[in-house]
C-alpha cells in the first residue's frame, strides 16, 4: 500500500519510511503538514502515519481540515507523545482511524495499517481470497491454487492494490501511485511489464485490461480471458 508519513522527528521519520519500504510498502515522508497536504491533493493513499506535534501547524489542524466537507477520506493514523486519555479522544472524534501513543514498533504499525487496509476493503479475515488466489498481506505471501508463487515487490504491490479494490477499475496513473513514490522516475511502459509478469507467473484472468480506461482484478479462475 501507499503510505504517507507526517513526522518532524528526523530518526524516527527515517526509521519508519525505511521500515514500511521494506515491508514492501510505498512510502512518502513529510515534516510537516503543509508538504503532507500538497501530497495529499497529488496522489491516492492507503493510509496517513500523523504526528501531532508538527512545525507550521498541529497535526490535529491538519486532520480537522482534511475532514472538513470529506476533503480527504483517506484513513489516518496518529502516531504521537501525547498519551492522555483526552487526547485520545480528541483525536478520533476528530476522524482518526486509530491513535497509536509513541514509542512503537514498525512491525506493530504495519499491523495497524493492514488492519486498516483490512477494514476499507471490506475485509475480516488475515488471508485474503479471490478466485484461485491466496494473499497473506502480513507475510507479503500470493498463492496460486495454493501453490506459492513468488512475485517481486512491485508486482506484490500492483496484486494488492487490484485486490484490495475488487470491482473497481484502476487507471494507470492511480496503479502507478501504488507502485511508486514520489523520488522514483518510471518508464511509460513499466505498469505493463508488471501486468504482463503477473498474468505470466499466476494466470491470465488475474488482470482484467478496461480499454482506454486501466486494469481491474479478473475473476482469477484460470481461464484464457482477461
Ligand atoms: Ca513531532
Amino acid at each position: 500500500m501507499r503510505v504517507l508519513i507526517v513526522e518532524d522527528d528526523p530518526l524516527l521519520g527515517d526509521a519508519l519510511a525505511a521500515g514500511l519500504r521494506q515491508l514492501g510498502h510505498v512510502v512518502d515522508w513529510f515534516r510537516d503538514g503543509a508538504r503532507a497536504d500538497a501530497a495529499l491533493a497529488g496522489a491516492e493513499y492507503d493510509a496517513v502515519v500523523l504526528d501531532l506535534g508538527l512545525p507550521g501547524g498541529d497535526g490535529m489542524q491538519w486532520l480537522a481540515r482534511w475532514r472538513a466537507g470529506k476533503r480527504h477520506e483517506v484513513p489516518v493514523l496518529i502516531l504521537t507523545a501525547r498519551d492522555g486519555v483526552e487526547d485520545r479522544i480528541a483525536g478520533l472524534d476528530a476522524g482518526a482511524d486509530d491513535y497509536l501513543v509513541k514509542p512503537i514498533t514498525v512491525d506493530e504499525l504495519a499491523a495497524r495499517l493492514r488492519a486498516l487496509a483490512r477494514r476499507r476493503s471490506g475485509r475480516s479475515t488475515a488471508v485474503w481470497e479471490h478466485g484461485a488466489l491466496g494473499f497473506e498481506p502480513a507475510a507479503r505471501r500470493v498463492t496460486w491454487q495454493g501453490r506459492p508463487v513468488d512475485l517481486t515487490a512491485r508486482e506484490l504491490a500492483l496484486l494488492e492494490a487490484l485486490m484490495a479494490n475488487p470491482g473497481r477499475i484502476l487507471s494507470k496513473a492511480q496503479l502507478q501511485e501504488k507502485l511508486y513514490d514520489w523520488g522514483e522516475s518510471l518508464e511509460s511502459n513499466t505498469l505493463e511489464v508488471h501486468v504482463h509478469h503477473l498474468r505470466r507467473k499466476l494466470a491470465r484472468d488475474v488482470v482484467r485490461t478496461v480499454r482506454g480506461v486501466g486494469y481491474a482484478l479478473g475473476a482469477a479462475l484460470g481461464s484464457d480471458e482477461s
